[in-house]
C-alpha cells in the first residue's frame, strides 16, 4: 500500500508530488499514475532549428507568486525572462478586416486612461460616450453571480464588449462571455465594483497606488530580470518547469503510459483502510490518500463506482476544444510590419480564428534573428469543430486566414498544430457553487483530494498553489478547506492583456 497515489502528471499533480517529497523527504512514499508518455500535460514546448515551440501556456502570471516562487526554489531564476518591451502598441483588434491599436492602457478589458479611448479610431463616438457614462452606473446589487458578458454591457458598453472583453475573454477562457462568471474568471472585477462603485474610476486609482508601491519597492530593492513582467516565461520554454520538478522526483515513482480506469474503497478508509485505484492495464495499486489532478470529466469517470453523485457533479463542468497552430517564415518574406504582441479577432468579422500571437516579438529566444514565429488560436466554445480537425487541416485554416488577414503569402518554414480536445474548463455561472458542492462530497472519502485546473483557477500558478496546499494536507491529515471565496481562472492572454501605457 503506497501512502499516495496521484493521478495526472500535468503541472497540479508534478507539483503535489514534489511538495508531498518536500514535506515527507526520504520517507515519502507516493506514485504518481500518469496516462500518457508526456510529462507536464498541456505545457509542452518543441524546441528545434533555433526556434522554441509552445503548444499550450507559453507563460505564466507573476502577480501570483506560485509559478515564479518555484522557478526560484527549482534554481530557474537566471531563466525567467519577461515579454519584451514594446515602443508601440502591444495589442491589435481586427476590426473591418483591417488591425487597430488597442487604445493604450487597456487593463485586461478595461481603461486605466480615457484620453486614449477617445482618441482611438477602434471604438465609435456612440461607443466612446457610452463607456465615458459608466462612472454614472450604479453597483451590481442583484445578480450574485453575474456573466462577465453582463458586467461589461452594463457598465462599459456593447461595443466594448464586442470589440475588447469579449474577444480577450474568447483567448483567456475560449468560452462565451454570457456564460462564463465574472465572479469566478475575473473577481477583481467584483471587487473593483463593489469597492469603487466605477470600473474606470477604480482601475485608474489601483493603477495609481501600484505605480507608487512599485516605485517604493524598487528604490528599496530593485526586482531581478524576468521578475518584473506581468508575464514571464522561462529562456527554454515552460517545459523547463515541469522537467525541474521531475528531475527532483524519484524516477522509479513516476509511471508514464499508465492511465487510471476506476477506484474503489479497500476496507474503513476512517480505519485507514484506504483505496484500490484500478488501472487500464486490470492491475491495481493500494493507497491511503488519492490526488486526482486529471480533467473533471476524468475524474469523474474513475469515481462513477465510488460515488455516482459526485461524479455526476464533476461532470457538469463543462470543457471546450482549442488549438494552437505556430508558422514561422523567413522575415524577408514576411511583408507586414509586425509590431506589438499579436491581434485579436472579435466574433463579428467572422473568421476562423480568435487571435495570433507574434511570440518572437512577445518573447526573445523564440526564433532565428532572420525568422518570425507566430501563433494562432483556433476553437473555443463557438468554434470547437474547427479545434478539433487533423492538424494538417489546422495548419491550412491558419495560413488561409494569415494569408487573408496579414497578406503573408509566403510557405512557413516551420508548422506545428496542437490539438487541445475538451481541455479548458470553463468556470460558467454558478461555478463556485458547483466546486464548493463537490468539495463537500469529496469530503465524505476521507484520504481523496481534487487538484488541477477545473476548481479554483486554470493558471498555471494557481495548478501550482492547489498542488501545494494539497500536499500539506497530506501530510499533516485531513480535508482541504472549503473556499467560500471567488474563484480564479488563468488571466494570460494569447496576445497581451496590457497595452503599454505612457503614464
Ligand atoms: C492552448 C492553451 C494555452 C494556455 N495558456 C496558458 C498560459 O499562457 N498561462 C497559464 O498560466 N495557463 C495557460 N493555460 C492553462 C494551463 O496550461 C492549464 O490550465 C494547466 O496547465 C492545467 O494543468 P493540470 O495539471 O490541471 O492539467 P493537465 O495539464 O491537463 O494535466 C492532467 C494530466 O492528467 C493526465 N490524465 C488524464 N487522464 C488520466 C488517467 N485516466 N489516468 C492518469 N492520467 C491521466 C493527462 O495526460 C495529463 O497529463 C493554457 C491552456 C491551453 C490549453
Amino acid at each position: 500500500m503506497h501512502r499516495t497515489v496521484v493521478i495526472g502528471a500535468g503541472i497540479a499533480g508534478l507539483s503535489t508530488a514534489y511538495f508531498l517529497q518536500k514535506l515527507e523527504g526520504k520517507e515519502a512514499d507516493y506514485l504518481l499514475l500518469e496516462s500518457s508518455g508526456h510529462l507536464g500535460g498541456k505545457i509542452t514546448t518543441h524546441a528545434g532549428d533555433g526556434f522554441l515551440v509552445e503548444g499550450g501556456p507559453d507563460s505564466f502570471l507573476t502577480q501570483k507568486r506560485a509559478a515564479l516562487d518555484l522557478c526560484l526554489e527549482l534554481g530557474l531564476g537566471d531563466q525567467l525572462i519577461g515579454s519584451n518591451q514594446s515602443s508601440t502598441a502591444s495589442t491589435y483588434v481586427l476590426n473591418k478586416g483591417r488591425l487597430h491599436p488597442m487604445p493604450e492602457g487597456m487593463m485586461l478589458m478595461a481603461p486605466t486612461m480615457m484620453l486614449p479611448v477617445l482618441r482611438s479610431r477602434l471604438i465609435s463616438w456612440p461607443g466612446k460616450l457610452r463607456l465615458g457614462l459608466e462612472i454614472f452606473v450604479g453597483r451590481n446589487t442583484s445578480d450574485p453571480d453575474e456573466s462577465l458578458g453582463s458586467f461589461v454591457r452594463r457598465r462599459l458598453g456593447s461595443e466594448m464588449l464586442e470589440k475588447i472583453a469579449g474577444p480577450l475573454m474568447a483567448g483567456i477562457h475560449s468560452g462565451d462571455p454570457d456564460s462564463l462568471s465574472l465572479r469566478s474568471t475575473f473577481p477583481m472585477f467584483v471587487e473593483l465594483e463593489a469597492k469603487h462603485r466605477s470600473l474606470v474610476l477604480g482601475m485608474m486609482r489601483r493603477k495609481k497606488a501600484q505605480a507608487s508601491a512599485s516605485a517604493g519597492a524598487s528604490a528599496a530593492k530593485p526586482a531581478p530580470a524576468g521578475h518584473t513582467s506581468m508575464f514571464t516565461t522561462l529562456r527554454g520554454g515552460v517545459q523547463q518547469l515541469p522537467d525541474a520538478l521531475v528531475s527532483r522526483l524519484a524516477s522509479e515513482r513516476i509511471r508514464l503510459n499508465c492511465p487510471v480506469h476506476s477506484l474503489i474503497r479497500k476496507g474503513d478508509p476512517a480505519r485507514g483502510g484506504g483505496y484500490t485505484v484500478t488501472l487500464a492495464s486490470g492491475a491495481s495499486v493500494a493507497a491511503e490518500n488519492v490526488v486526482f489532478a486529471t480533467p473533471a470529466y476524468v475524474t469523474a469517470e474513475i469515481l462513477e463506482r465510488l460515488d455516482p453523485v459526485l461524479s455526476y457533479n464533476l461532470r457538469k463542468i463543462h470543457y471546450v476544444s482549442t488549438a494552437t497552430v505556430s508558422l514561422a517564415f523567413r522575415r524577408s518574406e514576411v511583408t507586414c510590419a509586425l509590431s506589438g504582441f499579436g491581434f485579436i479577432v472579435p466574433r463579428s468579422e467572422g473568421r476562423r480564428i480568435n487571435a495570433c500571437s507574434w511570440s518572437s516579438n512577445k518573447f526573445g529566444h523564440r526564433a532565428p534573428a532572420d525568422s518570425v514565429l507566430l501563433r494562432v488560436f483556433i476553437g473555443g466554445v463557438f468554434a470547437e469543430d474547427l479545434a478539433e480537425q487533423d492538424e494538417d487541416a489546422l495548419i491550412e485554416v491558419a495560413r488561409q486566414e494569415l494569408r487573408e488577414i496579414l497578406g503573408i503569402t509566403a510557405t512557413p518554414i516551420l508548422a506545428r498544430a496542437y490539438r487541445w480536445r475538451k481541455s479548458v474548463p470553463q468556470y460558467n455561472i454558478g461555478h463556485g457553487v458547483l466546486v464548493q458542492e463537490i468539495e463537500r462530497e469529496i469530503a465524505n472519502h476521507p484520504g481523496l483530494y481534487l487538484a488541477g485546473a477545473a476548481y479554483h483557477g486554470s493558471g498555471i500558478p494557481e495548478c501550482i498553489q492547489r498542488g501545494a496546499e494539497t500536499a500539506a494536507k497530506i501530510h499533516h491529515g485531513g480535508p482541504l478547506p472549503h473556499r467560500a471565496g471567488p474563484q480564479t481562472a488563468h488571466d494570460p492572454s494569447p496576445v497581451a492583456l496590457e497595452a503599454p501605457s505612457s503614464s
